[in-house]
């Protein structure tokens, strides 16, 4: 095992006690294992077939803060599953990313779950305070209506919101309940927090014409992809999202969605694969690390949940994580 009993704090990311070329650092150390698979869809094909597990496979940076991807979330995105809602968030973050997209506030599933179909408790203390809809001209996120996901779009220059159901073409019930909880939202956002933002609008119901799905497992594919189509074309609201439905293109929408998740990460080598910090943050105390001999992760000592004595022990020998 390559270890590091850090002597600073000041130190935020794993440094390898020896120089490395990138293409030692890629091969590992090990001169008999094998090459790390060549393409991204290999890479992640490789990590859809693993037991599931917490460990974090992309850490995403952005401007406000940084967001991880654990390996049974994205394990979602792989052939028929129905995905989870962290691996929806998590993907439109890296689109928003991808096209520096800082005029639509992303709203994730579980806020967007509250303010839409919340009980009453739960609206009533929900009031996104921290946020300044102001700041932007647009509002994205998805809710799970009955283990089915669907969209939700609001855009403020045309005073619309849109509901995008991928079984059906137009949900006229859908976008007026989005409009009465939205305008319910913005009312008790002022009321609570004298917070004027938004409150002015008469919001009207908006129409995008997109296909449908064709299975009973693609609606977070398909919303994933209308979303990509939303945010690539903001400030203009597409008039038409078209969407393949066959099985074979769902299949490709999965894989190449995986990849953009993997590409976007941080790189391996920079952050913990069991908890997905960068930084030492709260493990100030815990400045030991330990890497795979077999691939490019690092990891804390701590999470691992090796003790002290097996870390000194594992030092001298040859360890490998649980990717590989
Ligand atoms: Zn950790
Ligand atoms: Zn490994």
């Amino acid at each position: 095992m390559e270890a590091n009993a850090a002597s600073s704090v000041e130190r935020t990311v794993p440094i390898r006690t020896q120089t490395e070329t990138d293409e030692q650092k890629l091969r590992g150390r090990n001169p008999q294992r094998s090459l790390l698979p060549k393409t991204q869809t290999e890479q992640v094909k490789i990590l859809w077939k693993k037991q599931p597990s917490e460990g974090v496979v992309s850490v995403l940076n952005t401007k406000k803060d940084t967001s991880v991807l654990r390996l049974r979330e994205f394990q979602t995105l792989s052939k028929s599953e129905w995905l989870m809602g962290e691996t929806i968030d998590y993907y439109i973050q890296v689109i928003m990313k991808q096209c520096s997209q800082d005029n639509i506030l992303y709203i994730n599933h579980y806020t967007m779950h509250v303010i839409l179909n919340g009980s009453p408790e739960q609206k009533s203390g929900f009031t996104m305070r921290g946020t300044d809809f102001n700041k932007v001209q647009g509002a994205i996120g998805f809710v799970n209506e009955r283990q089915h996901w669907k969209l939700v779009y609001l855009h403020t220059i045309s005073k619309k919101i849109f509901t995008l159901d991928p079984l059906v073409l137009m949900d006229v019930d859908m976008v007026q309940r989005a409009i009465d909880a939205f305008s319910r939202f913005f009312k008790m956002r002022r009321n609570r927090l004298g917070k004027q933002e938004w409150t002015d609008i008469k919001w009207m119901p908006g129409a995008i014409q997109h296909s449908t799905q064709k299975d009973g497992s693609s609606c977070g594919v398909f919303v994933m992809q209308m979303a990509r189509h939303i945010i690539e074309d903001f400030p203009q609201v597409p008039d038409k999202i078209s969407i393949k439905g066959t099985y074979s293109a769902v299949q490709a929408y999965r894989i190449e969605m995986a990849c953009k998740i993997l590409d976007a990460s941080e790189p391996l080598n920079q952050f913990c694969s069991y908890c997905g910090m960068t930084k030492l943050g709260k493990f100030k105390e815990e400045p030991e690390w330990m890497g795979c001999d077999e691939c490019v992760r690092w990891y804390h000592r701590k999470c691992t949940k090796m003790s002290q004595k097996e870390y000194q022990m594992c030092i001298e020998k040859h360890w490998k994580c649980e990717y590989c």
